[in-house]
C-alpha cells in the first residue's frame, strides 16, 4: 500500500451525513475506541448529520459476553448516543447470506482450503488458487481479485492505492467455520444502513481496499473514508480490547474526553459539563487538525 503525506482534506459540509461508531463486542471500552467513538461522532455531529452505533459481534469465537453493552454503557456516560436502535449483526445473518449468495451466483467468489500454513509459502499472500493440501470438511470461500490497483482519497491520509492481487490476495469472505468475514458483513451493513462516511482508526486503511472493491462487486455505493490516527501504548503496539488495553472510567468522564480531543488535534471547550464539551467541540471541530499516526506499524489484518 503506497500513500503520499497530504495536507488533511477539507470535507465538505454534507447536512444529512449518516455516520457510525462499529466496536466489536471483544472487551471493554478503552482509549483507543473512545477516540474512534469521538471523532466519529465530531465528524457527524460537525455536519449536523447522525451518528450511529452498529455492535460487530459478527464472529462468536471473539465476541465477549456482555461487553456489547458495557461498550453501551461506557458510551452513553461519555456523552455519545447513537441516534438509532443499535443493530447486532449477529442478528443479520440472513443479508449477509444473499450477499454472499450474489456473488457466488456470479463466480465471484470460490471455495478454498487453503490453511495459513499452505500459505507461508506465498508469503500469505493468497496465489488466486486452491493450493490447499488437505480438503476440510467445508471450505472458506474466496473473493477472486484483479490486478489493477485500487485508490481512494481518505480525508486524513489522503491518496491511498493497493494492488489487491499482489499485496492482499484472494480474500476470504465466509470462514470454513461458516462465519461470514468482517469485511464482507462491514460493506453490506454501511450499505445497508445508508453510511455516507465512515471514520475509524487506521488500522483499517489497509482493508479499506478491499472493501472498496467488495462494494463494486456487490454495486454498493462507496462511502468517504476518514481514518484516525490510533492511540499506541508504551511499546507502540495498539491499545486493543482483546490485549485487555485499561478501560477508561465512565465514572469520570471528562479527563478522558479531554485527552482524546487533544489526541484528535482538536481544542478543548472550557466547561464542567459534558454534553456543552461535546456540542462545542462539535462546532469548532476541525478535521486539517487530525494528526496523522505511523500506520505502518499497526498489524494488517487479514480476516
Ligand atoms: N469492528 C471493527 C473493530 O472494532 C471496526 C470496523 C469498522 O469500523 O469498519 O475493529
Amino acid at each position: 500500500m503506497s500513500m503520499v503525506p497530504p495536507k488533511n482534506a477539507e470535507l465538505p459540509k454534507q447536512a444529512s451525513l449518516r455516520g457510525r461508531f462499529a466496536p466489536s463486542p471483544t472487551g471493554d471500552l478503552h482509549f483507543g475506541s473512545l477516540v474512534t467513538a469521538l471523532g466519529s461522532w465530531l465528524r457527524a455531529r460537525s455536519q449536523g448529520g447522525a451518528w450511529i452505533v452498529r455492535m460487530e459481534d459478527i464472529d462468536p469465537m471473539r465476541t465477549i459476553p456482555g461487553s456489547g453493552e458495557r461498550i453501551v454503557a461506557a458510551l452513553n456516560a461519555f456523552g455519545l448516543e447513537s441516534d438509532e436502535a443499535i443493530v447486532w449483526q449477529s442478528d443479520r445473518l440472513d443479508l449477509y447470506e444473499s450477499a454472499f449468495k450474489a456473488l457466488k451466483d456470479r463466480a465471484a467468489i470460490y471455495p478454498c482450503h487453503c490453511s495459513r500454513r499452505d500459505l507461508v509459502q506465498f508469503d500469505g499472500i493468497h496465489p488466486s488458487e486452491c493450493v490447499g493440501r488437505r480438503k476440510t470438511r467445508t471450505p472458506a470461500w474466496r473473493l477472486c481479485t484483479h490486478d489493477h490497483p485500487l485508490e481512494f482519497n481518505d480525508a486524513v491520509y489522503g491518496p491511498i492505492r493497493q494492488s489487491l492481487r499482489g499485496e492482499v490476495g484472494d480474500f476470504v469472505l465466509r470462514r470454513a467455520d461458516g462465519v461470514f468475514a468482517y469485511q464482507l458483513a462491514v460493506v453490506v451493513d454501511d450499505a445497508e444502513q445508508h453510511i455516507d462516511e465512515v471514520v475509524r482508526g487506521a488500522d483499517l486503511l489497509d482493508s479499506t481496499p478491499r472493501q472498496i472493491y467488495l462494494q463494486t462487486q456487490l454495486d454498493l455505493p462507496i462511502p468517504n473514508y476518514l481514518h484516525l490516527p490510533l492511540a499506541l501504548d508504551a511499546s507502540g503496539h495498539k491499545l486493543s480490547k482483546q490485549d485487555r488495553a485499561r478501560p477508561v472510567d465512565p465514572s469520570d468522564p471528562m479527563p478522558a474526553l479531554h485527552t482524546a480531543l487533544t489526541f484528535l488535534g482538536q481544542s478543548i471547550p472550557p466547561t464542567n459539563r459534558v454534553d456543552t464539551l461535546l456540542t462545542e467541540a462539535s462546532e469548532r471541530f476541525d478535521s486539517e487538525a487530525i494528526p496523522r499516526s505511523a500506520h505502518k506499524h499497526a498489524a494488517m489484518r487479514k480476516d
